[in-house]
């Protein structure tokens, strides 16, 4: 293999290499994945919220079912009192009658009280019933793209793998002295060591070149430079 065909497959394969690690630093998935988690988080957070919330609402209707209770029997023994004709005194009738309404109209806010509560335990109940079954899916959708962003993973790794041990071949067969400038090249030109010339320009910083330096290119017999960017140049055929 001639010297720059020989460097500029060195240099294609350092731009595989380059493009692999860049895509492996900024996975879109690793992001989702990120959100995903504090989505997830934040619902779990709400439904705990709503659970407790759930816990006292049924507390507070156990209470207010067991006064309600108490009223009702206060009520009926009142109205047995007063209809029994026991008590005959017109005063302690109306003491009596006065009481009953008071506790009549306390065991009627307890009935709305009650239908109130009700309702609000319904709903939440079916809140919550949703919130979980969200979860879930969120659950399965983040175990899924885990999956998906270790696979990626997995197989950029495996291509830069294969990469850098086809370059390691390369190197072997190379001249030190190629070896040398390419790499120093490369570590002050960006990590792009080569350009090729495309519409009699440099790929990389598009200079115009002239026609006596293409031409030169062309032949491959020597090694030359951009006189811009100090890239190795390289014709394609
Ligand atoms: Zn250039």
């Amino acid at each position: 293999m001639n010297e720059l065909d020989a460097l500029w497959e060195l240099h294609r394969h350092d731009m595989e290499i380059k493009k692999i690690e860049q895509r492996l630093k900024r996975l879109p998935l690793r992001k989702e994945l990120k959100g995903l988690k504090k989505e997830i988080e934040r619902e779990i957070e709400s439904l705990k919220r709503n659970k407790s919330k759930l816990d006292r609402f049924k507390k507070t209707l156990r209470k207010v079912e067991m006064e309600y209770k108490t009223h009702e029997m206060q009520i009926k023994d009142l109205e047995k009192k007063l209809y029994s004709g026991e008590v005959t005194s017109v005063k302690e009738l109306e003491q009596l009658e006065k009481k009953l309404k008071h506790i009549k109209n306390i065991e009627g806010r307890e009935e709305d009280e009650t239908l109130e509560l009700v309702e609000l335990i319904e709903n939440l109940e079916k809140e919550i019933k949703q919130q979980k079954r969200q979860i879930i899916q969120k659950k399965e959708l983040f175990n899924q793209k885990k999956q998906e962003y270790r696979d990626t993973l997995e197989q950029l790794n495996d291509e830069l793998f294969d990469l850098e041990y086809k370059r390691e071949e390369l190197l072997e067969n190379m001249e030190k002295r190629l070896k040398k400038m390419y790499d120093e090249v490369k570590m002050n030109r960006d990590g792009i060591a080569m350009a090729e010339i495309q519409d009699g320009k440099c790929s990389i910083c598009r200079m115009a070149l002239p026609i006596m330096i293409i031409n030169e290119v062309k032949k491959k017999e020597k090694i030359i430079r951009c006189e811009n960017c100090g890239r190795l140049l390289y014709w394609s055929d």
